[in-house]
């Protein structure tokens, strides 16, 4: 079994994990990394810890799982529009296993690579399979995307498609709260669908290049980690203002439509989770702006509601009925999925 300094030698310093980049001054091996952040940027930091068996399942893929512990921070940069600078890493493992290892540092490099991130330091430990990954990132502070500053007739966006991971999470035999009701059906998971959800789950995309893009547009911003009803909570609760949201404006992926009702898979999208998508307001002067420079990214930005004064969450059905979404909402969707 190798030594602990042969883990961090092999897999981690000299895996291609700690690449040369602008702002890092040291990276492995000394007590600390040091840092080099610009005079005019913010350093922007954020963690995420992955328990096995609670966020991802027993014997999952190494590769898979650090393409998904990484992405989900980088997801949190995103929200901030921040341009990924480093992360570090605490693993603990119940052995090492050398398989494992090179498959989860290959997972690791791709994204790293991919978002010029690299990895800077960390900490090993024997124990349950735990990862834990902090992030560090860069921001003109005029730039930021923050949770506050929406206003009453701010317009909402979504990125990409919602509810996807929620789907891909009840296929998995964890245990959520949801119980069964996204599992999908046996006869319309075919392999490429089952492959769309495990992607939406282990991949999801980070959307730095669309807050890059946007921040000068936008008010304010989250990313949806807990489902639309729960993150834009959040935002609506920062800024004392309601929102309403069009029902039939969610955008969901074809997969979601083939495999699950309209009312479970808006549910999925309210309730759910692990979209990894980004939420944000847009001034109406700057919508324009917005889009456009959303389009050029080439990455779906769908308007889904506005602003309004109050601190209700309502969604807007086809015939325009108004349904409320809040505590009790959510518990009777608790119910009916148990
Ligand atoms: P210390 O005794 O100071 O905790 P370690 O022996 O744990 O130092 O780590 C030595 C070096 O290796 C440090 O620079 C540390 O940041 C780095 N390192 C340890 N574990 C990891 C890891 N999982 N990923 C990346 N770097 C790591
Ligand atoms: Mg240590």
């Amino acid at each position: 079994m190798p030594s602990e300094f042969e883990i961090i030698r092999r897999y981690f310093a000299e895996s291609g994990l700690q690449f040369p980049r602008a702002g890092i001054t040291l990276g492995i091996g000394d007590d600390g990394a040091l840092l080099d952040v610009p005079a005019n940027r913010l350093l922007v930091m954020s963690m995420d810890v992955l328990v096995e068996s609670v966020h991802f399942p027993l014997n999952a893929d190494p590769k898979l799982l650090a393409q998904r512990a990484l992405a989900v921070n980088l997801s949190d940069m995103a929200a901030m529009a921040a341009e990924p600078l480093c992360f570090t890493l605490g693993l603990t493992m119940p052995q090492a296993d050398s398989d494992w290892l090179a498959g989860f540092s290959a997972g690791l490099l791709d994204l790293a690579q991919r978002y010029n991130c690299p990895l800077v330091g960390g900490d090993i430990s024997r124990g349950p399979l735990n990862i834990a990954i902090q992030v560090q990132g860069l921001v003109a502070p005029d730039k930021v995307m923050r949770r506050t500053g929406a206003a009453v007739g701010d317009q909402i966006y979504v990125s990409g498609c919602l509810g996807d991971g929620a789907i891909a999470l009840a296929s998995m035999e964890l245990p959520t709260q949801f119980g069964a009701a996204f599992r999908l059906e046996p006869g319309c998971a075919t392999a490429a669908i089952q492959a769309h959800f495990r992607g939406a789950f282990y991949q999801p995309e980070p959307r730095i290049e669309l807050a890059l893009a946007i921040a000068h547009c936008v008010s304010s911003g989250i990313d949806i980690s807990d489902g639309l009803a729960g993150d834009l909570g959040h935002l609506l609760r920062a800024n004392a203002v309601g929102a309403v949201l069009d029902s039939a404006s969610i955008p969901y992926s074809e997969a979601a439509r083939t495999c699950m009702s309209d009312s479970n898979r808006q549910l999925a999208a309210l309730f759910g989770g692990d979209d990894y998508e980004l939420c944000v307001t847009v001034a109406p002067a700057h919508c324009a702006a917005a889009e456009a420079a959303a389009a050029a990214t080439g990455i779906a930005f769908t308007r889904i509601g506005a602003i309004v004064s109050g601190s209700e969450l309502t969604v807007r059905d086809r015939t325009g009925q108004a349904q409320l979404i809040d505590a009790a909402a959510f518990q009777h969707f608790r119910q009916m999925a148990n």
